[in-house]
């Protein structure tokens, strides 16, 4: 892959992500709207639509917090990859712009591009395809800093996988700025549960999980979390969050790890495939790109 068109590409899926938040996201938020019953939750979804639409005409970020970078790359994936993602992640820094948030964790000294050691932060799949995709999830830290882990005793099960969740959300209250996304993963190793959680966040809104255990369990624990009363921004309503999306994984028998992400309702992620003839393919998710 020519490193040139990756860097293009890094830079416009950023600009796509930060100004516009994907079409599934928008429904949800406006259906939300729709069916509130409480007028201030409905004033503060109208007032996050018109920001949105505002943002999109104007091509500025949704949110002034434009993340720190998560992208999820598979195909023929080599080492000069990361390398032009780095390269993107600073233009697209300057550009747009995008807000530098990525600081020294001890110093709090800014790199100044939103690119130092760790960030952006890229997972690869290498699969056989012929074409590399991108994806990328900008996470602002409001609801970045609500992530929770639980290694829960197996006994526990799934009541105690549902109250942990709840418990989550509902300590959370309104600082992730709900309406929330509720990214969960079950299973696997601790650091596996984290990642799942957050890769869970990918699948679209209205996109049933591939298994249907798992789309009844993400419709009730909505259903659950909505009952709440914490509503858009915490000031009450029946909107707390916008969907819960489940990914699992296999665990050691003494184990039962449950993590769980917030995504805020800027909800921002985009997805390219760079094919090997130069041709670029634009979407808001790798479920449909
Ligand atoms: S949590 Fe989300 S909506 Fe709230 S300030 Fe951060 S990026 Fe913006």
């Amino acid at each position: 892959m020519v490193a040139d068109l990756i860097e293009e590409t890094v830079v416009q899926l950023l600009r796509d992500a930060v100004t516009t938040l994907p079409p599934d996201v928008i429904e949800a938020l406006q259906y939300a709207e729709s069916c509130e019953t409480s007028e201030v939750a409905r004033s503060q979804l109208r007032t996050i639509l018109d920001n949105v639409d505002a943002a999109g005409r104007l091509s500025v970020p949704v949110c002034q917090d434009t993340g720190v970078h998560v992208f999820y790359v598979t195909g023929p994936v080599d080492a000069s990859i990361e390398e032009s993602i780095c390269m993107g992640v600073a233009r697209a820094t300057e550009e747009i712009p995008l807000r530098p948030n990525v600081v020294h964790p001890l110093t709090r000294e800014n790199s100044g591009t939103n690119v130092a050691i760790g960030l952006p932060h890229v997972i690869y799949y290498p699969t056989g395809d012929e074409f590399l995709e991108i994806t990328v999830l900008p996470k602002g830290a409001g609801s970045e800093n609500m992530t929770s882990l639980a290694m829960l005793p197996p006994s526990d099960g799934i009541n105690g996988i549902k109250q942990f969740i709840l418990d989550t959300v509902v300590e959370a209250g309104g600082r992730p700025c709900p309406p929330t996304i509720v990214g969960v993963g079950i299973g696997g190793t601790s650091e596996l549960a984290v990642s799942m959680a957050k890769e869970a966040l990918l699948r679209p809104l209205g996109l049933p999980n591939l298994d249907p255990e798992l789309t009844i369990l993400e419709n009730n624990l909505t259903e659950a979390i909505n009952l709440t009363g914490i509503g858009p921004m915490g000031l009450g309503g029946d909107t707390t969050v916008l969907g819960v999306r489940i990914c699992t994984a296999y665990c050691h028998t003494a184990s039962l790890p449950v993590a769980v992400n917030l995504q805020c309702w800027a909800a921002r992620r985009a997805t390219a495939r760079i094919y090997s003839d130069g041709r670029v393919r634009f979407g808001r998710s790798p479920f449909d790109p």
